[in-house]
């Protein structure tokens, strides 16, 4: 049995990027007989608000989504908040410091500024880490350990290059080092993405991870941590993004994207649920349409391979 999921990060309200990611993962799941599971992202518990999870609820349910399994409905992999799962996170982050997996990086972001070699870490996060702190002696630990607390970084292994065929990117080849050893506990004790999106999948028994393109360079990392942790991997299919009229991901500063906006001014959902199948190649025109309508139709191979700019909907 297939299992999909949507995992969104409350850290501001949902908005149509997000939105048709939920829709698209909701199809290839309610399409193919699969389970479909929301995840409540908010491990960042600075950026996360309560309020904006609640409202991602609300305006999924209003789109005419559902779940099996979630924060609201329970399951039998509950929690599904990350805020309430750190013990698990902890415990994993236990085993890779056993495995000698992982090391302490004391370096400032100024340090890792100056000392990259590389331009080549995630696009969301500038240069790759150069791995100062990788080779430093238990002494010169010690004595760095006096002025900072670390960050705790996963070496990459050595000479390994990772490679996948994703769902909807096709074939990727990420060479050895691709990224640079990166976080999975930042200095203030929070554990990373990477390691809690690895972590709840597998255990959430997740056997398709669809999401969006920005994060498939974070893919590599999610399978070394896999594999360090004996967990198996499951697929992974990344859809292209939405951009607004000006080439760049469509996001707030575009103005109006918000779901509840939508909601709140007595927009048919049907007709936002038909914008967003048509931008992703799924109805041939933006005509109101249930998401639930769409389930039939409903074919991976229609999405588009490259970004799609869009303009706003007004409706
Ligand atoms: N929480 C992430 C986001 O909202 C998605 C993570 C994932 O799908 O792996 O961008």
């Amino acid at each position: 049995m297939k299992r999909g999921r949507f995992a969104p990060t409350p850290s501001g309200m949902m908005h149509l990027g997000n939105a048709r990611t939920a829709l698209i993962a909701w199809l290839h799941m309610r399409s193919s007989g699969g389970e479909f599971v929301l995840r409540m992202e908010d491990i960042d518990t600075a950026r996360s608000r309560d309020e904006w999870a609640r409202l991602a609820l609300t305006d999924l349910r209003w789109l005419g989504l559902d779940w099996d399994e979630g924060p609201d409905v329970g399951g039998p992999y509950a929690p599904y908040t990350q805020s309430e799962r750190l013990e698990r996170y902890e415990e994993a982050f236990g085993r890779l410091q056993a495995s000698g997996l992982v090391y302490p990086c004391y370096c400032s972001r100024g340090d890792i500024l100056s000392a990259a070699s590389a331009p080549h870490g995630l696009s969301s996060e500038g240069p790759a880490y150069a791995g100062t702190c990788r080779h430093l002696t238990p002494a010169q630990r010690a004595q760095r350990a006096q002025l900072k607390e670390p960050s705790m970084r996963f070496a990459l292994p050595e000479g390994r290059e990772v490679r996948f065929v994703d769902g909807i990117a096709g074939p990727q080849h990420f060479p050895p080092g691709s990224g640079g050893d990166f976080v999975v506990r930042r200095a203030d004790g929070l554990y990373s993405y990477q390691l809690s999106v690895v972590l709840d999948d597998a255990d959430m028994r997740i056997t398709d991870v669809l999401r969006g393109e920005d994060l498939l360079d974070s893919t590599p990392r999610q399978i070394l941590l896999y594999e360090a942790l004996g967990l198996p991997a499951p697929e992974f299919l990344h859809v292209p993004l939405l951009n607004g009229p000006d080439g760049k991901r469509l996001a707030k500063r575009h103005g109006g994207i918000a779901i509840s906006a939508y909601r709140e001014r007595g927009t048919d959902p049907r007709k936002l649920v038909g914008w967003l199948a048509y931008v992703s190649g799924l109805i041939d025109r933006p005509e109101a349409v249930a998401a639930s309508d769409l389930i039939d139709s409903f074919d991976l191979a229609r999405i588009p391979r490259e970004a799609v700019v869009v303009d706003v909907p007004d409706i």
